[in-house]
C-alpha cells in the first residue's frame, strides 16, 4: 500500500457542495470541494479552507497534501491535507461522497496493520453504511475486500415502548433504557429481560408531532388546577 505523493497543490476550491452548513471556524460539518486542479479533498471541508485562505494562513495560495489515485485509474485523484500550517482542529477525518472511498487514505489515517483488512479492526467501524432496514438491521460494506455485512447496532438510551408479557398477559409499557437495562416508567423498576416480547425499533422523539405541539400549554396552566370558566347567571 503506497501512502500517497507529497505535493504543493492550488488551495483553489473549483467545485462545492451546497449543503447550508451554519456556525464558525473550525467548523464541524460543511461541504465538500473538489480543487482547480481536479482534486477532491477529503479532511477540509470548503469553509474552513475559505478560512485559511480569508485569514492569511496560506499566503502563497498553496497547500500541502499527500495526494492518492482513485483504486482503478492512473490519475491522482484525492487530496489528504497534511500543511503544517493549518490547524489540527481545521481538518476531518476522511469523508467520502457518493460510493467512491478511498482504501489507502482510510488505511493511512487509521493506521491499519498491514496484515489486517478494514473489517477486521476497532469492530467495524471503519466499514461503510449503506442503509438501514425498518428493524434497524444495518447494511455495512467494506471498501477494501468487498465484503457485505448485515449488523445490529445498539441502541441508544431513551424511552422505548417495550411489549412485556406477565401471567400470559401482553401489555405495551414506556420504559427507559440506560446501559442496555430497561426501567418501567414511571415507577422505574426494572424489567426483567425474560418478560420482554418486543421493542419498537426507534426510540420515541422528545419532541412531538406537529399537532401534539399545537396543543402544548404554558407551564402555568400545565401545574393550575381549579375553575377555568363558570356558566354565566341567567
Ligand atoms: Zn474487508
Amino acid at each position: 500500500m503506497s501512502s500517497g505523493v507529497r505535493a504543493f497543490v492550488e488551495a483553489k476550491a473549483h467545485v462545492i457542495s451546497t449543503c447550508g452548513v451554519r456556525g464558525e471556524f473550525p467548523f464541524e460539518r460543511g461541504n465538500y470541494f473538489t480543487s482547480s486542479e481536479k482534486y477532491y479533498f477529503v479532511n477540509l471541508w470548503y469553509e474552513n479552507l475559505k478560512h485559511l485562505l480569508d485569514n492569511g494562513y496560506l499566503e502563497d495560495g498553496k497547500i500541502e497534501v499527500l495526494l492518492f489515485k482513485h483504486l482503478d485509474v492512473d490519475k491522482f485523484g484525492y487530496a489528504y491535507v497534511v500543511d503544517e500550517r493549518v490547524p489540527k482542529e481545521a481538518l476531518h477525518e476522511p469523508y467520502f461522497c457518493g460510493i467512491r472511498t478511498n482504501v489507502e487514505i482510510i488505511r493511512m489515517h487509521h493506521k491499519v496493520p498491514d496484515d489486517k483488512c478494514l473489517c477486521e479492526v476497532d469492530e467495524y467501524k471503519l466499514l461503510t453504511t449503506s442503509g438501514r432496514d425498518d428493524k434497524g438491521l444495518d447494511r455495512l460494506w467494506c471498501c477494501q475486500c468487498d465484503t457485505r455485512f448485515e449488523m445490529q447496532m445498539q441502541r441508544r438510551d431513551g424511552v422505548y415502548r417495550v411489549q412485556l408479557e406477565e401471567d400470559s398477559l401482553r401489555t405495551w409499557v414506556l420504559a427507559w433504557q440506560e446501559g442496555g437495562e430497561f426501567k418501567r416508567i414511571p415507577c422505574m423498576t426494572a424489567i426483567e429481560d425474560s418478560s420482554i416480547v418486543k421493542i419498537d425499533v426507534e426510540r420515541i422523539y422528545n419532541t412531538g408531532t406537529g399537532e401534539q405541539q399545537g396543543n402544548s400549554i404554558p407551564l402555568d396552566k400545565f401545574r393550575f388546577t381549579g375553575l377555568i370558566r363558570s356558566a354565566p347567571k341567567k
